[in-house]
């Protein structure tokens, strides 16, 4: 017979304000088992676990539940408390009257029953629970790293710099991200290339960082300390080796097309480097383009003025599978569809236009060399407006949250526009302005000084009028309708998750959010951990930042990296799935059914066994296995029935 002793916390107000905790102390002093009951305002300080420490010595008590708040809060405190006073850390159990039962009810004695029913449920758990001992998993000391942008390359480096490799994973030619199209950055408008390059050459040159960039993940399996990955990179018809990344092969190519790097405002040929500064510097030939792949082996202009013969047209993608410790995902941001928008004409305005094109106008080394120029007429525009939260804040028709970044880089547009053409007007669109950055306040006041104008209100249609944008939206500030006629327009468009987000989580099966964005383990406590043990997030990916944010989140995700490198071996949680050998008819239902291929069969005994190292706790094989032989440690048919019998039954 156990000896269990209950400890209730007042959790302050937050429990002891809805529930009554002296009729919980009472009720439950009387229950089967219960050796001790007791409350106390928190038991999670140091007081309150010295309070269940001596009273597992004075009563010999040999189970404990805490009656607080959710488990994934303090059950690690208290498991660490007990386990000083002797007791096996799995014996503890919490039973969640905070979250899951004053913060949702007022009603006080209603909240008072339920609680009570929660604290004998847990009892139930509690009696039959095994001591266990923490699964030993082997820790590869080798980072992956998905998506190269700024918050990419600053998780890498930082990991690197730590000792241990890192494999950096970028679909695109080159690593740089957004940060690369950017000409100058707000608040200090300093250089964007400047200050990202040299961390792209770092990276590039560091010994334990490996980029495999034009490369994506087709597979990940297993678990924290040993994810094995599937990476294909696409076939670039180069071979590196022989490239010495001269240019010369790009000058020839007969065939343009929009770049993407330049937001399509300018063109790039079929065999081409995304930028100047690329790294690696190395073209790659875009094969729905390139007339060889067109027309039949055609054209080979490239192949022929190649002084290192490095065009290979018969290079097929390649696969490589490695295993990875951890895993930071660092896949950033899009901008939302301008088709979507059709109050500002969808795309079918050639002067309106995105902020990364015109980053790209702005930019000495884009395709108008850093002048503002209309694309439609390549004349300078007299009048710019520039619109914040174009599709952001808007639940009723796009999305709902605020991107963040935009006030701040619309407010940079207009200065950069304001100092390109001096005579030029430039006027600001805003629900309001949220600058809320070191500086950027002063920011925002140094753009009205040097005489942005700020318009409060967002428009609600732009109409072509001539050559000329019409731009509708009311004076939210004065109430009065508000017309301007404009050369350009430019478009703060909401940040979006990047393409392939989805399909990413899938198959890292890691949570995203309902936008698409990367879901963090607790969004004050664990912001830049997946609730997946071994995964990580930084920057956009999880949702919009701007570049510091992004920096130092992932210099954070870095450093939870490297911390767990730095341990010998990791502990698992032991409460994994197991076989009751005299159950087991071998079907092998549940070897398909894991999602984590945890379950392998035992030709010599005919049975299925669990890899305890790769389990992930999901339950499935469970409730897929026709014989009952699959159970869950502390978690059996068992224990859940008598919880249930217990939360249901009355007085
Ligand atoms: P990204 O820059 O989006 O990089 C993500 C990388 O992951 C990309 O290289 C992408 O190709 C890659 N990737 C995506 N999916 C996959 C996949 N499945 N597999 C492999 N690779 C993948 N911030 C400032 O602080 N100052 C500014 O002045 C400023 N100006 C801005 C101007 C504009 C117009 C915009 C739109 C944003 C601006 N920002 C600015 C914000 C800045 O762009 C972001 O903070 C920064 O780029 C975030 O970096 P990131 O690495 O998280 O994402
Ligand atoms: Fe130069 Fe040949 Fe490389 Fe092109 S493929 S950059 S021509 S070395
Ligand atoms: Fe696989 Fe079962 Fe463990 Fe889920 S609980 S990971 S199905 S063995």
């Amino acid at each position: 017979m156990n000896k269990i002793g209950v400890f209730v916390c007042h959790c302050g107000r937050n429990i002891a304000g809805t529930i009554d905790i002296d009729k919980v102390v009472e009720a439950i002093g009387k229950y089967p088992g219960v050796a001790h009951c007791e409350d106390y305002t928190y038991m999670c300080s140091d007081p309150g676990q010295n309070l269940i420490k001596s009273k597992i010595k004075e009563k010999s008590l040999d189970s404990i539940v805490v009656a607080a708040c959710s488990h994934s809060l303090h059950e690690l405190t208290f498991r660490k408390a007990v386990q000083e006073s002797g007791i096996n850390p799995y014996l503890v159990e919490i039973a969640n009257i905070r979250e899951q039962c004053s913060w949702t009810h007022s009603d006080q004695e209603k909240a008072t029953e339920k609680a009570i029913k929660i604290v004998r449920s847990i009892i139930e758990k509690a009696r039959l629970n095994q001591s266990l001992i923490p699964v030993e998993v082997p820790v590869t000391r080798k980072a992956l790293v998905i998506g190269g942008g700024v918050a990419g390359i600053q998780a890498a480096l930082d990991i690197a710099d730590a000792g241990y490799k890192v494999v950096i994973v970028e679909r695109q030619p080159s690593i740089g991200g957004h940060m690369a199209q950017i000409s100058e950055t707000f608040p200090t408008l300093d250089c964007s290339q400047c200050i990202l390059t040299p961390k792209m050459v770092q990276a590039a040159q560091h010994p334990n960082i490996e980029l495999r960039v034009y490369s994506e993940i087709e597979d990940i399996r297993g678990s924290i300390g040993n994810y094995q990955a599937k990476i294909r990179t696409k076939a670039s018809y180069i071979d590196n080796q022989k490239c010495t990344g001269c240019g010369l092969c790009s000058t020839k190519c007969p065939i343009k097309v929009g770049s993407e790097f330049d937001e399509h405002m300018g063109n790039r040929k079929a065999i081409f480097t995304s930028f100047p500064q690329a790294v690696p510097n190395r073209p790659v030939i875009d094969s729905e383009h390139c007339t060889y792949f067109l027309k039949g082996g055609k054209c080979r202009v490239c192949q022929t003025i190649c002084p290192t013969q490095a065009v290979d047209f018969d290079q097929t993608d390649a696969v490589i599978e490695d295993t990875f410790g951890a895993i930071i995902v660092a896949t950033g941001y899009e901008l939302y569809p301008r088709t979507k928008l059709l109050e500002y004409g969808g795309e079918q305005y050639a002067d309106v236009i995105t902020g990364l094109q015109f980053e790209r106008l702005l930019s000495a080394s884009g395709p108008t060399e850093g002048s503002v120029k209309r694309p439609s007429d390549g004349k300078v525009p007299m009048r710019i407006a520039f619109i914040s939260c174009a599709g952001s804040r808007d639940p009723e028709h796009h999305m709902q949250y605020c991107s963040k970044f935009c006030c701040m880089y619309a407010l940079k547009h207009a200065l950069l526009y304001k100092e390109r053409v001096p005579d030029g007007e430039a006027v600001v669109y805003t629900i309001d302005v949220r600058a809320g950055g070191k500086d950027y306040e002063e920011f925002y006041i140094r753009a009205k000084e040097e005489q942005v104008i700020c318009l409060r209100g967002k428009p609600g249609r732009i109409i072509k009028d001539g050559d000329k944008l019409m731009v509708w939206s009311s004076d939210t500030n004065s109430g009065r309708p508000v017309r301007i006629s404009f050369d350009m327009v430019v478009l703060a468009l909401a940040a979006v998750s990047s393409s392939g987000s989805g399909e990413l989580a899938q198959k890292m099966k890691i949570p995203i959010n309902a936008q698409g964005f990367f879901s963090e383990a607790h969004p004050k406590l664990r912001p830049v951990e997946s609730l997946v043990a071994g995964f990580y997030l930084a920057g956009c990916c999880q949702g919009p930042k701007d570049i510091p944010e992004t920096v130092s989140q992932a210099s954070a995700a870095a450093s939870k990296v490297v911390a767990m490198f730095n341990q010998e071996v990791l502990y698992g949680d032991p409460m994994v799935a197991f076989v009751d050998e005299d159950l087991c008819s071998g079907c092998k239902i549940c070897i398909t059914t894991c999602p984590y291929n945890a379950r392998e069969f035992d030709e010599n005994k005919n049975i299925v066994r669990v890899n305890e190292a790769l389990c992930q706790q999901c339950g499935c094989c469970i409730a897929a296995c026709p014989s009952n032989a699959a159970q869950q440690k502390n978690y059996t048919d068992d224990q859940l029935l008598k919880m249930m019998e217990a939360a249901l039954g009355g007085e």
